[in-house]
């Protein structure tokens, strides 16, 4: 194995020394069971992820709940549901405290008086027509309003293999409108047919993912070995899976051999107490995940195995990049 310094030049070396500053802990949190939508496909909703654990109401506790979380060393709490922004009291609590990035559909609007420079990632599940159809409403439409000229705001893009050759009106709808856009793929939880992966599928959308990364470079944050891994489920020759995800919550990984893996991550429900098995569905096959966030982490937390050539080194570092700018550790 070699050194980070013999295989970078000045310029990625610099690039590699922001990053390795960062020391990223993080977690996530359902802050509700509720949701204003019920998208076909949802991973929270198809395994009953919003019967788990009853919701806790009480402010001070979510308070005193989110203190033990810094004790515990967290550092990016991730906010998820449900939908948080039916509970702005809950996902006050960490941002008062924590560095917060809370997923959102966009329907509600984070009152920017109150969250300043929250981070808002909105989910968007392709054009109008595939949003109608997976979710009952072009949610774009009341999402885009609502952030419009908002500095800290992306659009988290869910492709699905319907949209093949389509993605470029969805990106340059979100370009030109201002935004920041992010790209993952469909996990099919659900079964809706016509929206699980094939393979010849997965490689026409990496080489339109590439495609949308060098024709929209200043609206894109992603990379292409990011598109490699999600649409490959392969690292280095090493198969994703259950064996290798880094996104499981600690105190239930009882993995043999223990894989490399994110530190003191957890996935609390909304009693703050039950933990959830991973980042995503508990009941998906793990085989068929696409969760992009998992992805993004495999690569992360695998250093070492990217020490083995220039240009292996230079992927991991664009990876842990995207997810820094993603998260706003590093200016996008
Ligand atoms: S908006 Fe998000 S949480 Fe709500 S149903 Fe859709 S995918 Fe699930
Ligand atoms: S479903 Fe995905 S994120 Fe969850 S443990 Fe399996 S591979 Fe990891």
């Amino acid at each position: 194995m070699q050194t980070v310094s013999s295989l970078l030049d000045k310029q990625w070396y610099e690039r590699y020394k922001a990053i390795s500053r960062l020391n990223i802990r993080s977690s996530i949190y359902d802050v509700t069971n509720q949701c204003n939508l019920r998208c076909k496909g949802c991973f929270f909703f198809s395994s009953d992820e919003h019967k788990a654990a009853p919701e806790e109401t009480d402010i001070a506790r979510w308070e005193a709940f989110v203190e033990k979380e810094q004790e515990r060393g967290v550092n990016l709490a991730i906010l998820i549901g449900g939908e948080p922004t039916l509970h702005l009291d809950r996902v006050e609590a960490f941002y008062k405290r924590l560095p917060t990035f809370c997923a959102t559909n966009g329907l509600i609007k984070v009152p920017r008086d109150r969250f300043p420079d929250m981070m808002v990632g909105i989910s968007l599940w392709g054009d109008e027509e595939d949003e109608k159809l997976l979710r009952g409403k072009d949610a774009f439409a009341v999402s885009s309003r609502n952030y419009v000229g908002d500095p800290n705001t992306y659009y988290l893009y869910t492709i699905t293999p319907r949209q093949i050759g389509r993605t470029e009106r969805v990106i340059r709808r979100i370009a030109e409108a201002g935004f920041k856009v992010h790209m993952q793929l469909l996990s099919n939880d659900e079964g809706v047919e016509g929206f699980t992966w094939t393979a010849s599928q997965l490689a026409d959308i990496r080489a339109e993912m590439d495609a949308m990364l060098d024709r929209y470079p200043r609206a894109v944050i992603s990379c292409r070995y990011y598109h490699e891994v999600i649409t490959t489920g392969r690292m280095l020759g090493r198969p994703f899976g259950w064996m290798e995800c880094p996104s499981v919550t600690e105190p239930m990984d009882d993995r043999q051999p223990q894989p490399k893996r994110l530190i003191r991550f957890i996935r609390w429900a909304a009693d703050l107490q039950t933990m959830h098995r991973c980042c995503t569905s508990a009941t998906r096959d793990c085989r068929t995940c696409k969760d992009g966030a998992a992805h993004m982490s495999w690569v992360m937390v695998n250093k070492r195995a990217h020490l083995t050539s220039a240009k292996d080194l230079q992927n991991w570092i664009e990876v842990y990049e995207m997810f820094a700018k993603l998260y706003r550790f590093i200016p996008w």
